[in-house]
């Protein structure tokens, strides 16, 4: 029996997969209403999703069709539908569990669908070239669903940290604004009571006295607001600590861009033994990943080697460990570096279409917020055409 060339089948199936996108985006629908036991216009309210999942869909097929060695995190387009996605669901007010189980729908319905071209293929694909086709899906799906997961979890905790600014201005506002004219009626309220000399009307008296117990009462309960709104700043972060060890984290994350360093001949070197910290993990995550990941796009394509180092630097501000992430890549002009950590600021736009890089120049704007949020810092050195260095101070309180 013939058998077609690896990168065919992988070139066939990207091309059903767009001829078919939109069957596919309705029986991952029906799968979905099947297994959710409600309206189907409760779960997806909006029009917009049902437009966007074959454009998702499609966007699989063209990775699928793309050179084996191209990371699916590095296709921007792919990656953007994905945060759509999450922003959408969270707009929907979807929870992780059901993104979860969407995806997992999805990956079952893609799955089927190439068994199916398997049989119908008149000549049959070597076995390889379908483990290779579903390999690279399953690359897709998986960082498709990191990518919804995150976005929409982040989107969450944007949320969440405006409710909880909004209920501290609350609290600001009723121990404040409250206290001065409680105190004043405090004050004011013996000098009620008719003097000594005058005869007591009971009643009068008596209408004092509870007006007195009840301001007290108040400001009791403005005491006890205050220590409650206290101890909501205090234990803000808690629940989110995590013991991390850092080098199993910064390898961890060195993994997921493998495939986008290798594409770019870039090096990823964790060093041994860098320190354990309790911190919030979501945040360190996403700080070290956007580090690491932007030593990688900004690599210098001239350099006969091309690496991204992480390591403790020697020394570090006072009760802090520092954090080095190395480049050897092109470095940022030094008007620009005070700049970069501002939203939708970019160094290096003009090299784009050059470096093969996309960006919205919100990444670092995005890891700087995570630092102040662990009681860190992001720092930066570079010498342009040399390389970077992004220093990351962690509080040293929090760390063993
Ligand atoms: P993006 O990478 O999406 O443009 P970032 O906020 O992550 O946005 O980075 C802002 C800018 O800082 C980048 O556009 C780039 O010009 C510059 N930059 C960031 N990291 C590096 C690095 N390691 N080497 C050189 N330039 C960098």
């Amino acid at each position: 029996m013939e058998e077609l060339k690896v990168a065919d089948f992988g070139g066939v199936i990207a091309d059903r997969i767009r001829a078919e996108h939109v069957t596919l985006a309705a029986r991952w629908l029906d799968r979905l209403r099947a297994l959710i036991p409600v309206e189907a216009s409760a779960v997806f309210p909006s029009e917009a999703l049902l437009d966007h999942i074959p454009m998702l869909i499609r966007e699989i097929a063209t990775y699928l069709a793309v050179p084996e060695n191209e990371a699916v995190a590095a296709n921007t387009a792919v990656i953007s539908k994905a945060q759509e996605l999450g922003r959408l669901r969270h707009e929907q007010q979807a929870s992780v569990h059901q993104l979860l189980s969407e995806y997992r729908l999805l990956g079952g319905i893609l799955s089927t669908f190439v068994q199916e071209e398997v049989e119908r293929q008149p000549s049959h694909p070597a076995p390889e070239q379908i483990v290779i086709v579903l390999r690279r899906m399953n690359d897709a799906l998986w960082v498709l669903m990191q990518t919804t997961v995150d976005t929409f979890v982040t989107e969450y905790t944007t949320t969440i940290a405006a409710h909880a600014d909004r209920l501290d201005s609350f609290n600001r506002m009723v121990s404040h604004e409250l206290r001065q004219p409680l105190s004043t009626l405090l004050y004011a309220l013996p000098m009620m009571r008719p003097a000594s000399d005058l005869t007591v009307d009971n009643r009068h008296e008596r209408l004092v006295f509870v007006m007195e117990r009840n301001v007290r009462k108040l400001m009791t309960l403005m005491d006890q607001l205050e220590g409650m709104s206290r101890l909501r700043t205090a234990d803000a972060d808690a629940p989110h600590m995590q013991r991390v060890e850092l080098t199993s984290m910064a390898r961890e994350i060195g993994r997921q861009l493998r495939e986008m360093a290798d594409e770019r001949g870039v090096e990823l070197l964790v060093a041994d033994g860098l320190p354990s910290v309790d911190v919030d993990a979501g945040r360190l995550e996403l700080i070290l990943m956007n580090l690491m990941s932007n030593g990688i796009k900004y690599s210098d394509p001239n350099k006969s080697t091309r690496h991204v180092r992480v390591n403790q630097a020697p020394t570090a501000p006072e009760g802090c460990v520092t954090i080095l992430v190395e480049d050897n890549g092109i470095g940022i002009p030094s008007d620009q570096r005070a700049a970069i950590f501002g939203r939708f600021v970019r160094a290096h736009a003009e090299l784009d279409s050059e470096l093969g890089v996309r960006g919205a120049g919100l990444g670092l704007s995005i890891a700087a917020e995570c630092a102040a949020g662990i009681g860190g810092k992001i720092r930066v050195e570079s010498v342009l055409g040399e390389g970077t260095t992004f220093l990351l101070d962690l509080p040293l309180q929090a760390a063993s």
